[in-house]
């Protein structure tokens, strides 16, 4: 049903599905290992979700707004920002809190190319949310193909398509180490990002910072157009609470604060991100486990030649059939659902998130016969 007072733009558009389900009617298995989402395998511990049960009967108003400053927390996030990546030049000043990442991302894209006034340029396959968030909002998205073998950016190409383009790119967005393919950005890229005019914003979305503990916080310090994305969702187990932050120079965090919305994070959201960032030298000591976890899953799957699995900085591994017509993607991933290991066939792909040391020989022992063969 056409419905005529909208924009005729958006019947192009489907709602985003962060789970794609299979399309037969076999019953999910009882155990899921939700492996396609590249969560933290692990809950908050006991003693924390007590801690942050007591705050809500004890310290919380139901009643009352949230903090719409974000006072405490952006204080909170500074002082780890400080400790973890070694900026000491960081302060509340230089950070915008918002309902997941994804809400900076809308934010900034208003702020720079709503109503003709810029496109944006990304390298595929990537995090998606950049050219979704940008289509629904009428922005023009310049989409590159990285180099097949390493995933790097084509620099040469990238030129010619902000030279070429017919609405000026006003923001380029980079993942770092990028999703789905796991490869930090090397010394050239970073050269070609730190060259760019200042026209051009610079969003370095380090949201597996934790993981990799590489960070271009210094260059968001040191440049009006470069900013910092980052999230509690990944190492930091509170996807479920929706809190990302920005790190960048205070003008351009003056702007986001402008546009996002007065209450937009929950006040059980900025507890929970508070008593995180409080207990963060605990949730952060699965991290080690997380990274040799990930060397098993690649070393478990190197013997196996029909699938080439690169090198990954982050908390999930890519792989990619040697052969295109090697093996069927489609089929593998619903097989390995309905037995109960959710992973995401992407971008040409396979992205397995690290699980637990359970989860990850399960992974393993339900992909492998295919690779047999
Ligand atoms: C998971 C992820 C995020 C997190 O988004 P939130 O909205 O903060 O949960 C951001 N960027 C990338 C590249 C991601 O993979």
């Amino acid at each position: 049903m056409s419905l005529p007072y909208l924009r005729p733009d958006l019947l192009q558009f489907t709602a985003y599905a962060p789970h794609p389900q299979g399309n037969d009617a076999t019953p999910p298995p009882a155990a899921i290992d939700q492996l396609d989402t590249n969560e933290c395998p692990y809950d908050l511990p006991p003693a924390l979700k007590q801690r942050l049960a007591w705050q809500y009967q004890q310290e919380i108003a139901a009643n009352r707004y949230p903090d719409g400053s974000h006072g405490e927390l952006k204080r909170a996030i500074a002082t780890y920002v400080q400790a973890s990546s070694g900026l000491a030049g960081i302060t509340a000043a230089h950070i915008s809190v918002g309902n997941g990442s994804d809400e900076l991302i809308r934010s900034l894209l208003i702020a720079t190319c709503l109503g003709g006034e810029g496109a944006i340029l990304v390298s595929q396959p990537t995090f998606s949310m950049y050219a979704i968030l940008a289509q629904t909002l009428g922005i023009p998205v310049i989409s590159l193909e990285r180099q097949p073998e390493t995933f790097e950016l084509d620099l040469e190409a990238a030129e010619r398509a902000m030279a070429q383009a017919e609405v000026p790119v006003r923001v380029v967005f980079m993942v770092h180490p990028n999703s789905p393919t796991g490869n930090a950005l090397t010394p050239a890229e970073l050269h070609w990002l730190r060259h760019l005019p200042e026209t051009v914003l610079v969003v370095v979305d380090e949201a597996y910072f934790e993981f990799s503990q590489q960070t271009t916080g210094a260059d968001a310090l040191r440049r009006p157009n470069w900013l910092v994305l980052r999230t509690f969702s990944k190492a930091l187990r509170l996807a479920a609470h929706r809190v990302g932050y920005a790190l960048a120079q205070p003008p351009l965090i003056q702007t986001l604060e402008k546009l996002r919305l007065p209450y937009n994070l929950p006040s059980m959201s900025q507890a929970a991100a508070r008593l995180a960032l409080a207990h963060a030298s605990e949730l952060l000591a699965i991290v080690p486990q997380i990274q040799a976890e990930r060397h098993r899953l690649i070393e478990g799957l190197r013997p196996y030649p029909q699938l080439r699995v690169w090198p990954s900085q982050a908390n999930f591994i890519y792989a990619r059939p040697s052969q295109p017509q090697g093996l069927n993607l489609d089929t593998l991933t619903h097989r390995l659902r309905q037995q109960g290991t959710h992973i995401r066939h992407t971008g040409g792909g396979l992205r397995i998130t690290v699980g637990s040391p359970a989860e990850n020989q399960r992974t393993l022992a339900r992909l492998i016969p295919w690779l047999e063969s």
